[in-house]
């Protein structure tokens, strides 16, 4: 149900805005999410193929599921939701996107002030140098590294592991002294980007979520949309008096 204006116009006074989003803003552009219906290749569940013990046992597999979701993503194109937060990068005096996607889809709607917490499914990184390169369109079975040969992996953070130095380090410095927070398709399953939501609002930013499910962010935000994203996204561009597309 559409919210009542005022109930959004702590959001829409933001002059730091910290989005974070997940699976579940691209959702809507045909992107299956982990945790949802479709999450689930040939008989593997994802968060069994994400992990690097899954690469060391089998490189092969692993390359094969990155590369058919490569091939999803790439076929899809950003919706309303991606492009209204694009929108409001330039709407707002400051701004950040910490995104928990791989698609590439906020970057092709435009977004810039962007960081990807866990990666890019166009690019590979040597398991030997950590020399990171973009993928080629049609990549070999088993990817090598341009520079020294050795075998790549997808450039992506793997359940279990530790995220890349400064990344976590540059979306908490802005969410610490954000005055919102609008999360966006996540399960908040995830520790530490779902604490940057819960370090902001400790801090006293105006949190509001969008998701058509209770997710474990749920009881910590002050407002729930429980709709999908591109309904949701057309709210708040209305609340911010923004273009939508
Ligand atoms: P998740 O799969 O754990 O959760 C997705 C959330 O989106 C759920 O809470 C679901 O209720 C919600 N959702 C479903 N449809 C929606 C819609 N139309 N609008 C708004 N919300 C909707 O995803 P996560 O929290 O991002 O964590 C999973 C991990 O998997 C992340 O680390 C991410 O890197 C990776 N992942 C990325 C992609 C992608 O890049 N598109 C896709 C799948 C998984």
């Amino acid at each position: 149900m559409k919210p009542d204006p005022s109930s959004l116009r702590p959001l829409a006074s933001a002059q730091r805005l910290l989005v974070l989003t997940g699976a579940g803003v691209s959702a809507e552009s045909g992107i299956p999410t982990f945790r949802g219906a479709g999450g689930l290749w040939r008989e593997h569940k994802a968060e069994e193929l994400a992990t690097p013990q899954a690469f060391e046992q089998d490189p092969e597999l692993i390359w094969e599921w990155y590369q058919w979701r490569r091939s999803i993503c790439r076929g899809a194109e950003p919706n309303p939701a991606h492009r209204v937060i694009a929108a409001l990068e330039g709407a707002l005096p400051g701004f950040l996107l910490a995104t928990q996607n791989v698609d590439g889809l906020h970057q092709r709607a435009g977004s810039t002030k962007l960081i990807a917490l866990h990666g890019n499914i166009d690019d590979a990184r040597c398991t030997a140098c950590e020399h990171v390169f973009a993928l080629p369109e049609h990549p070999p079975e088993l990817p090598e590294c341009p520079r020294c040969e050795c075998l790549a992996r997808p450039h992506i953070l793997w359940f279990g592991e530790s995220y890349w130095p400064g990344v976590l380090e540059a979306s908490y410095a802005f969410a610490m002294s954000a005055d919102a927070v609008l999360i966006v398709g996540t399960s908040g399953a995830v520790g530490p980007p779902a604490y940057l939501a819960v370090e902001a609002k400790r801090r006293g930013a105006f949190c509001v979520e969008v998701n058509p499910e209770v997710s474990a962010l749920s009881e910590v935000v002050d407002l729930h949309l429980r709709t999908g994203a591109v309904e949701a996204m057309g709210w708040i561009a209305e609340a911010f008096g923004i273009e939508s597309r």
